[in-house]
């Protein structure tokens, strides 16, 4: 290995060590479930999943994926638009636009790649995008794809986005770009607010749902929560959270897949997603469109959850979703919750800088539809226990 890049590597490795930003992988050795086996130790229950709905492992769920594999095979065997479709491939996309009550969608193979397929494609240099100062990870990393001009608005600030508008009124096309569903903080976009501000000063409104899709609106996602579905231009949603699978899609007119179809680059140069995954996520979403128990289950699941955690003392944020952050502040403190959860039973991880602010440290918890009020108890039981040695409640 070249000597200059060993030391370089060695020399960022022992910074992060030092500040506590280092984390090892931690790995699972059973599905993902509501009790797993992971780094060796038996029935930790598994607070840190977005498998929300318990889609993963759901028998119809592998079925499906068994049954593709032995009809089309394991791969696609190529890019969708040179001979990777399959018919499969577009019956998803025909059912997704007919969950999320839009013209068309295309699907991508994550939600990271949707992100970087979708924004650079529909903006160039006389374009101004504005975006959420705590928009997800591969957001910024769209915008940073797009030769458009970016302004940063305050977290769920409308006075700042308002006044991005007003200083943007150059600009030849516009984009707001929101999450639905703040990944690290589980607080919701105010999405009404944001369609009539946009339609106020012409700009066109992105939404990535990837944690509200399966989650929010009966599974159909933020903006269908909001019943405002019909007055935005373009929502993002995953299939590897509550859909339990692997991939992305984007939802919207005709008109904007058609486009997208012709000229987004991970579409056009990354190989379609194999028949196993199309028919997994497929039979995910009949079940999530005809068995209403599974998304009431989180939510019950949920309330219980965050009233368990607020009598014990625990500060959870300002979360209105399954996204249950409970707060800490220093980066050390914060992994040595998680460390000491993890002796007690429960997978609950650190979330440190950068993936949040520094000194905003804390211990993210996801409760799903899987879990039972038995694993809920004996985990809220660890929490009182660490948490009051470490002298956080
Ligand atoms: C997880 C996430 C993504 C990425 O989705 P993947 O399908 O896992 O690539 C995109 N946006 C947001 C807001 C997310 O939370």
């Amino acid at each position: 290995m070249n000597g200059t890049l060993f030391q370089w590597l060695e020399a960022q490795l022992e910074s992060l060590k030092e500040q506590n930003l280092y984390k090892p992988l931690v790995v699972m050795e059973t599905p993902s479930e509501a009790r797993i086996t992971v780094n060796g130790k038996k029935g930790v229950i598994n607070l840190s999943s977005n498998n929300y709905l318990g889609l993963a492992n759901h028998p119809k769920v592998k079925e499906a994926a068994i049954r593709a594999i032995e009809r089309w095979g394991a791969g696609a065997g190529a890019v969708r638009p040179i001979i990777g479709t399959m018919s499969l491939h577009m019956e998803l996309e025909r059912r997704l636009a007919a969950f999320k009550h839009v013209e068309a969608a295309l699907v991508f193979q994550s939600g990271f790649t949707a992100n970087a397929g979708v924004i650079p494609t529909i903006t160039d240099a006389e374009d101004v995008i504005l975006t959420d100062e705590l928009n997800h990870a591969s957001i910024i990393d769209g915008v940073r794809l797009s030769k458009a001009q970016r302004k940063i608005y305050k977290h769920l600030d409308m006075n700042a986005l308002e006044e991005a508008l007003k200083e943007s009124q150059g600009a030849k096309k516009r984009l707001i770009i929101t999450d639905g569903v703040f990944s690290m903080d589980g607080d919701v976009a105010p999405l009404k607010e944001i369609v009539e501000l946009a339609e106020r000063y012409d700009a066109a409104v992105m939404v990535d749902d990837a944690h509200g899709s399966g989650v929010m609106g009966g599974g159909r996602g933020t903006a269908y929560h909001y019943g405002v579905h019909e007055r935005i231009d373009i929502q993002l949603g995953t299939l590897s959270k509550a859909v339990g699978v692997m991939g992305g899609y984007i939802a919207g007119s005709a008109r904007l897949i058609d486009w997208l179809t012709q000229r987004a680059r991970p579409f056009l140069f990354s190989t379609a997603q194999p028949p196993a995954v199309v028919a997994a996520v497929l039979a995910a979403i009949e079940l999530m469109e005809t068995d209403s128990s599974l998304t009431e289950r989180l939510w019950e699941n949920t309330r219980y959850w965050k009233e368990g955690l607020r009598k014990l003392g625990f500060d959870t944020g300002v979360s209105v979703t399954p996204i249950t952050p409970v707060m800490v502040g220093d980066e050390g403190r914060a992994q040595q919750l998680q460390r000491g959860l993890f002796e007690e039973g429960v997978m609950a991880l650190a979330i440190v800088y950068p993936t949040v602010a520094k000194g905003k440290a804390r211990v993210r918890t996801m409760p799903s539809a899987m879990h039972s009020k038995a694993d809920l108890d004996d985990a809220l039981m660890a929490f009182e226990k660490v948490g009051k040695r470490l002298g956080i409640i």
